[in-house]
This record gives C-alpha cells, structure tokens and sequence, in this order.
C-alpha cells in the first residue's frame, strides 16, 4: 500500500509498505477520502511534538471496513465508517469527571494519508461510526475538525443574540462561523486573506473585518459594531500568541475568550491584568473532542446543517500530496481532499 511518510518539515515521501495485520480488537480500512488540516499544515512546516520523524501523517478521514478483529463487536466488513484520531481511556481522573478531551491516556492515530489505516481497539470500541449512506467520504472525513469546533461552541456558551467575533477565516475559524449562526448570534469575522472572508461571508458572517490594517484598528472596528463595548464571546481560531492577546482585547465587560488556536509550544501570551480583573473577563481554552462531540458532528453532517462544499474545496489524487500541501500552506481553498 501507499503511505505518506513525514521525514520533517517539508520533506513528505510516498511510500510502499505492507497492508498491516489487525490484532483481535482491531479493524483494518481502506481509505477513500482523506482531509488536509491545519495540525497538518503546521506538521508539514515547522514540525509538529505529536508527530515526530519519520511518521505516518494525516488524521481525518473516511473509508470502507476490510478485515475485522475476532473480538470486536458490532462493526463489518464493507461498513462505510469514519473514525477519530483519539479516544479518551474512560477510567482515568479527568474520564471520570467527565473531561474526556483532557484524558491522561490520550493517544493520537497518524496515517489518514494512507491507503489503509488500523484502527486501534479504543477508537474502535469509543470514536468509529458507521456513516449514512447519503453521507460521502469526503463529508464523513469532517466529522473530526467539526467535533473540535462543537466543542469550542459548546465551552463559548453562546445567547441568541450575542455578538461573536471569530479572528481566523481558515477551516476552523470557517466551521466556527457556520455553527455560531446557527446558535442565532451575530457573527463578526476577521482575517487577513479577502478570499477567506468571503467564504466566511457565504457561510453567514454579518460582518468582515480584514485585519490587515494592524490589531488597533481590528479592535477599534469590532467595538464600533457594539456600541464600544466589544464582543460578547471573541473567538481566536488561528492559534498565534499576537491574535490571542487581540481576541482578549476585544472581549467586553462579563464577556468570554476561546482561546481554541493552538500556538506553538513554550509561547506565552501577556494580558493586562486591570482589564482581567475590573471586566472580569473569562479566558477559556478549549481543546480536542469528545465521543459525545464526534457523535454530535456526524449527526450534523448528516442532518445537512453545513454546507459541506464550501468546506472541501478539491479533490487530489494522494499521490500529489506535496502540491496539495503546498496549496493549502499558501491558502488556496479550504479544505483538500485526498483520494488514495
Ligand atoms: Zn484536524
Ligand atoms: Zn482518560
């Protein structure tokens, strides 16, 4: 089978390996769709402490089940599934209060890039689901990045008519403006890239900001849309310590911070501590999904309550993954499809 191997930023091989043998508890797919990811984008630049080198990569995707563990329970050959990259363990402290995402078990699964993927039993037992027939591969594949944003929605504790800033039209920043208009808040958008904030537009976005003009003025626009105050909840889905600090600053009076980007390890932010205490503002990270999430998402998928072609801008045969990934560090389209 071919595999995608990471070697280290920028250095991506097309590998031939053997099709791997399951273990009883175990379930072996054949991948048909494979999503590219901001945690891959940033893998693929400058390295990733999940993912060390030489490594399977590649963490979202949707695929046919051919062989099955003789233990495992309720799953069989020619099911269409889609799994998570994780399962939390269940039996330590934070599982048992009831922070899966948080599990001290944690483990990640690499290798969506892949012709065939093993599921390892936890995920199989926790996070595989069999995807509806009028479901696609490539629209199963989004399960995972959209259980993430659930999450992040779900932890913002949006009102109907709030105002909700999202700092980051990538995938994520995207996923997150679709959803908290469903939730019946006003959505303000910033980015740098014009081409995002109109997709952002498309998905619902009252405003857009391009943020290029500097954080001052970013923060000045956002506040002259609510009366000087700022925004209710300000989201940062880019993952840059600069835009957390701006997603802070925007933040009004009694208001909530998601910090959902993740930054680059040993990054700090500075927050003035005046305006923390006397606005007593709320900073809220949130992290990963949870089986209660990864379930909510498929079933949002299925109902059609996102438009799933904005999301998924291209499909690319696996072998051209180098492009891909080029393509999608320079910000063309959204989402790429791969197709092993
Ligand atoms: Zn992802
Ligand atoms: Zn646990």
């Amino acid at each position: 089978m071919k595999v995608a191997m990471f070697y280290g930023p920028g250095d991506v091989r097309l590998e031939e390996r053997d099709i791997p043998e399951i273990e009883a508890d175990e379930v072996l797919v054949r991948i048909r769709a494979a999503l590219t990811c901001g945690t891959d984008i940033k893998t693929y630049r400058r390295g990733h402490a999940l993912v060390p080198p030489p490594s399977p990569f590649g963490h979202e995707y949707a695929g046919d089940v051919v062989a099955v563990g003789e233990r495992v329970e309720r799953v069989t050959e020619g099911m269409r599934i889609v799994a998570a990259n994780s399962a939390p363990c269940g039996h330590c402290f934070y599982c048992k209060r009831g922070r899966e995402s948080l599990c001290e078990n944690l483990f990640f699964v690499w290798g969506a890039f892949a012709e065939y993927i093993v599921v390892p039993g936890r995920i199989v037992q926790k996070n595989l689901l069999e995807v509806p027939e009028h479901v696609t591969y490539e629209e199963a594949a989004l399960t995972e990045p959209l259980a993430c944003v659930i999450h992040g929605v779900e932890a913002s504790n949006i009102q109907m008519g709030d105002t909700v800033v999202i700092n980051g039209a990538g995938p994520i920043g995207l996923f997150f403006t679709a959803l908290v208009k469903q939730k019946g808040a006003r959505v303000i958008q910033t980015d740098l890239v014009e081409e995002r904030l109109s997709v952002a537009e498309q998905l619902g976005a009252d405003h857009i900001i391009n943020a290029q003009e500097g954080e001052e003025a970013t923060i000045h626009n956002v506040k002259a849309l609510t009366e000087g105050r700022g925004a209710d909840i300000a989201i940062e889905a880019v993952g840059y310590p600069k835009i957390w600090e701006t997603t802070i600053k925007m933040t009004r009076k009694g208001g909530t911070a998601t910090l959902f980007g993740g930054c680059e390890k040993n990054t700090t932010i500075t927050v003035d501590t005046t305006s923390l205490h006397y606005n007593e503002i709320t900073m809220k990270g949130v992290f990963h999904h949870t089986p209660h999430y990864i379930r909510t998402a498929l079933n949002l998928l299925s109902w059609g309550s996102l438009d799933t072609q904005v999301f998924i801008t291209e499909k690319m045969p696996l072998s051209r993954i180098d492009e891909t990934l080029k393509k999608v560090m320079a910000q063309k389209g959204v989402k790429i499809a791969l197709i092993p």
